[in-house]
């Protein structure tokens, strides 16, 4: 018995399976493969050894790669060994032909790749990868046709998301309430209750295009319809009948865009040294939860504290150690913040000053907590280059509702000066009670 066997793997730990007899074709690709992707490939040459392994434990991998190179009959062994442990896969062919084509289909693999392409690892690369994100991503399939539900669902699940089903376009939105982590709708036209139009046009008022996709469906001839499910919001539009192949693009690409939104939004939130938020996205937020905190009736509890820290004489520690040591200390500092203060929204503001915004009722009477912080900072003794590093940090602290955020970090820029003044390495505040 394999020593994993019971115990929860998580998605990034999971491998790759590679039946593959041709040795030098499977190395090459095991090499691509774990290079570009860090995931481990188990590379087996028979059916037998693979069948060894799946029998030992099968929730060790997430995915299958196996060649199919003619339509004899023993041709599907491979792929259905690997169905037979419920993995999805990828079969590699020698040539596109309509009949293996159809084939592989109906033997339930993934998507198959032509060998020898000059993009057939990247393609595969890419499809391990979204295959592996599938994984952990819910789909909710609209239609009042239950066949029609039956026939997307089993294919998405192919795929690996996780399916839920609705009948009509109000169910769904209810779907959507209940489950706020779906992350793409395929949505039908016609329906009962509500159409996949006012559905499309309903959602839209609360989720843009880059939180939720909306794919919409029809069998109509009409290209009307189409245009119809754009100008309602939908992300993209597939027409009914569409067989597997299209499908698997449309939705992977529609994800594939998403998650570079995504990536691209984190960029411009974050600071690339600490990894914090930076200025924009500090402000941008800070003033939402001010926001908020304005609209909160009297008797709801409510609190909001903004901290400024700046790091202490931190010009001598660039001077005397040098930029990179100084950048050293920066991250330091970063990942204590992000520790001590993980339930906050902390940003880095500028060179070596911090901005907290925190809605927790704990700093309104005392400063206790971050005065721990404060002496934990101080207390560190950091090795560089052979030679001890200790620094300190000043905060300045304010829990007095301003008018906005500016407001608030002035005031708490005011004590932070205060703390300066009085010989640093100290907190100054104002208490809200
Ligand atoms: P004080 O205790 O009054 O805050 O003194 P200080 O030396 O910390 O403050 P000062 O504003 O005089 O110097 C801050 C220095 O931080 C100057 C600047 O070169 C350095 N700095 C700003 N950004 C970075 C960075 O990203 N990396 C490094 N290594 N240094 C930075
Ligand atoms: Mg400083
Ligand atoms: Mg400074």
């Amino acid at each position: 018995m394999s020593v994993t066997q019971g115990i929860d793997v998580t998605s990034a730990q999971l491998n790759v399976l590679l039946l593959e007899s041709d040795s030098n074709y499977a190395l090459s690709l095991k090499q691509v493969i774990e290079s570009n992707l860090s995931i481990v490939v188990t590379f087996v040459r028979t059916a037998n050894i693979a069948r060894k392994l799946l029998e030992q434990n099968h929730n060790r991998y997430f995915i299958g790669i196996t060649s199919v190179l003619d339509l004899d009959s023993n041709t599907f062994e491979k792929v259905d060994l690997f169905s037979e442990f419920h993995l999805p896969v990828i079969a590699i062919v020698d040539k596109y032909e309509d009949n293996l084509r159809n084939q592989l289909i109906k033997h339930h693999v993934i998507d198959y790749v032509v060998k020898g392409n000059q993009f057939d690892s990247t393609y595969i690369c890419d499809l391990i990868l979204r295959v592996r994100k599938n994984r952990d991503i819910k789909v909710l399939v609209v239609d009042d046709s239950k066949v029609s539900r039956f026939i997307i669902a089993r294919e998405l699940s192919l795929q690996q998301f996780k399916v839920v089903h609705a009948e009509n376009g109000l169910a769904a939105l209810q779907k959507l309430k209940e489950s706020p982590d779906i992350k793409l709708v395929l949505v039908d036209n016609q329906m009962p209750e509500m159409d996949g139009y006012s559905f499309t046009a309903r959602v839209r008022e609360t989720h843009s295009q880059d939180e939720l996709i909306v794919i919409g469906v029809s069998g109509s001839a009409d290209p009307r319809i189409a245009v119809k499910f754009l100008k309602a919001g939908a992300n993209d539009f597939i027409a009914k009948p569409f067989n597997y192949e299209m499908l698997l693009c449309r939705v992977s690409r529609n994800l594939d865009m998403l998650d570079a939104i995504n990536y691209a939004k984190n960029l411009s939130n974050t600071d690339f040294l600490s990894g914090l938020y930076n200025r924009r996205y500090f402000f941008e937020q800070g003033n939402k939860l001010l926001s908020a905190l304005a609209l909160k009736s009297s008797d709801e509890e409510s609190a909001l504290t903004v901290m400024i820290m700046d790091i202490d004489f931190f010009k001598k520690i660039n001077d005397k150690f040098g930029h990179d040591v100084g950048d050293v200390v920066i991250k330091n500092f970063a990942s204590h913040l992000k520790a001590h203060f993980a339930s906050d929204l902390v940003a880095r503001i500028g060179g070596e000053e911090f901005a907290i915004i925190s809605e927790s009722p704990q700093y309104l009477n005392n400063f206790d907590t971050i005065n721990c912080f404060r002496q934990a900072i101080a207390d560190q003794v950091l090795q560089v280059n052979n030679e001890s590093l200790r620094y300190s940090c000043s905060i300045g602290v304010t829990s007095l509702v301003g008018r906005d955020l500016d407001e608030m970090v002035v005031h708490a820029d005011k004590h932070l000066y205060v703390a300066k003044h009085n010989g640093r390495n100290q907190i100054s505040g104002s208490l809200a009670n």
